[in-house]
């Protein structure tokens, strides 16, 4: 698409969200059989798909920790994933997004539970429409659950942006392309900020708003995640065991 003249017109973005509306949401748990935890979720035009593996043995060795386990996140976009046939294997934004993603989950795994292991979690991206990193981050916290580590709190992640002068939550593509900042955001269930990057440029009340903005949206996703997880396990999860 080209760079069109309004990105918002009269408070309605071109695909007919309001500027604090979150694209359309799907989530399906345990959808790999041979991962430990697995999920598959849509964030408008985004598809992603987070397996878990592990608690399990570091290879290579010298990688282990006497105390705790390391996690290891690699995201990677498939090659159909993007209008423009993206190279495969890994570049300095999956290598950047790989490590952003991995500490925004770590903070709620309790890794010092499992020594000298391993836990890693793959981000694959199916399809991409701006706001990829935080689609895999819920996916994976989303995962992580399914394969059972435990943790202090998911993890929900969305993005916040500027187009036209006029904040909006979970910016799409043409809005990331020629919209004025995109920040992406992710939180833990108390608060706790986990990811916070900015491309472009917000004023410091515009970043007050925007991160209240984006706070309101993690807080939505994270509703969805847990009742995604209650509906693979209403038994287990009665009595209020996610927090
Ligand atoms: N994108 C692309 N080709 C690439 C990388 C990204 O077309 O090689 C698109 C893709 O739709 C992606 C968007 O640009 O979702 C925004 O990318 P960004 O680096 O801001 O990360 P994201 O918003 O996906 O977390």
């Amino acid at each position: 698409m080209n760079k069109p003249e309004n990105l918002i017109e009269n408070g309605i973005r071109l695909d007919g969200r309001k500027p604090d509306e979150l694209r359309p949401i799907k989530i399906e748990v345990g959808v790999l059989n041979r991962a430990d935890g697995s999920c598959y979720f849509e964030f408008g035009g985004n598809k992603v798909i987070a397996a878990v593996y592990g608690p399990r043995e570091v290879h290579p060795r010298h990688m282990q920790k006497s105390t705790s386990a390391v996690v290891r996140y690699r995201y990677n976009m498939a090659s159909f994933s993007v209008e423009e046939r993206k190279r495969p294997g890994p570049d300095r934004r999956s290598i950047e997004i790989s490590k952003v993603s991995r500490e925004a989950l770590e903070p709620v795994i309790f890794q010092e539970y499992f020594p000298r292991s391993a836990i890693d979690i793959f981000v694959e991206v199916l399809q991409a429409d701006a706001g990829t990193r935080t689609a895999g981050i819920n996916a994976a916290s989303i995962a992580l659950a399914d394969a059972g580590i435990p943790m202090k709190s998911l993890v929900s992640s969305c993005a916040v942006g500027k187009i036209n002068d006029t904040l909006v939550l979970d910016l799409n593509k043409d809005e990331d392309n020629y919209g004025q900042a995109d920040m992406p955001v992710a939180i833990t269930k108390d608060g706790n900020i986990t990811l916070l990057q900015m491309d472009g440029h917000l004023s410091r009340d515009e970043f007050r708003e925007a991160l209240e903005m984006a706070l309101k949206g993690c807080e939505a996703i994270y509703e969805m995640q847990k009742a995604a997880l209650m509906e693979k396990y209403p038994a287990q999860l009665e009595g209020d065991v996610i927090e």
